[in-house]
C-alpha cells in the first residue's frame, strides 16, 4: 500500500488504539452482545406459537415489564424458540417479521359488525359478537339442517355454515373443535393452516 509519512502514524496510531481497547476488554463483539443482553435482561419472556401458517414454528416473545401493576407492558422482541420440537429456534421471513403484525396501526384488536346494508365497521363487545353469532347459527341451521336425503338415509347435515379454524391451534383444541363443528352437523370445516 502506498502512503506518505503522515497517513502512516494515521493509520498506525489508530490501529495501536485499537488494539490497546480490546486489551483492556473493550473488543467491538463483546461490546455488541453486551448491548443486546441489556436490552433483553429488562424484559420477561413468553412461549408463543407463530400465527402464520401450519407449521407452528415456536416463538419466544420479550415484553418489556415485570409484570408489575404500574408497569405497561410493550412486546420489544421476538425470536425463535431454540427449545421447540418442530422450528429449533428457526423462523422464516414471515415469522421473523410478526413483530410488524403485532404493532401495526391495521390490526384488529377487538370484534367488529357491519349491519347488513350498511358500508361502516362498527365496534362491539366479545359478549354481543358471541351472542350475535350463537344466534345467527341458530337460525340458520334451524332453516337448513337436513336429516334424511333423498334415498331416505339419515345423514343429519348442517350444510349451510362453515367453520374456520385457527392454525397456531393446539392438537387439543382443534380436536375439540372438530368435535363441536361435527356434533352440529357441519359439513365445511377447514383451518387457515392450510392457507
Ligand atoms: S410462517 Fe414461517 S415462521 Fe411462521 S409457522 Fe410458518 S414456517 Fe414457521
Amino acid at each position: 500500500m502506498d502512503m506518505n509519512r503522515r497517513q502512516f502514524f494515521r493509520v498506525s496510531g489508530a490501529g495501536l488504539a485499537a488494539s490497546s481497547l480490546v486489551a483492556l476488554g473493550f473488543s467491538p463483539t463483546a461490546a455488541l452482545a453486551e448491548t443486546r443482553q441489556f436490552k433483553l435482561t429488562r424484559a420477561s419472556v413468553s412461549r408463543s406459537t407463530c400465527p402464520y401458517c401450519s407449521v407452528s414454528c415456536g416463538q419466544l416473545i420479550y415484553t418489556l415489564g415485570d409484570k408489575a401493576k404500574n408497569a405497561r407492558p410493550a412486546v420489544i422482541h421476538i425470536e425463535g424458540d431454540p427449545d421447540h420440537p418442530v422450528s429449533r429456534g428457526s423462523l422464516c421471513p414471515k415469522g421473523a417479521g410478526v413483530m410488524d403484525m403485532l404493532t401495526s396501526p391495521n390490526r384488529v384488536k377487538y370484534p367488529e359488525v357491519r349491519e347488513p346494508g350498511g358500508k361502516e365497521w362498527k365496534r362491539i363487545s366479545w359478549d354481543e359478537a358471541l351472542t350475535r353469532i350463537a344466534k345467527h347459527m341458530k337460525a340458520d341451521r334451524d332453516a337448513n339442517f337436513v336429516t334424511q336425503n333423498e334415498a331416505g338415509t339419515t345423514v343429519n347435515r348442517w350444510p349451510t355454515t362453515g367453520f374456520l379454524m385457527c392454525s397456531s391451534a393446539s392438537n387439543e383444541s382443534a380436536y375439540l373443535s372438530v368435535k363441536v363443528a361435527r356434533a352440529l352437523g357441519m359439513i365445511a370445516i377447514d383451518t387457515q393452516a392450510r392457507v
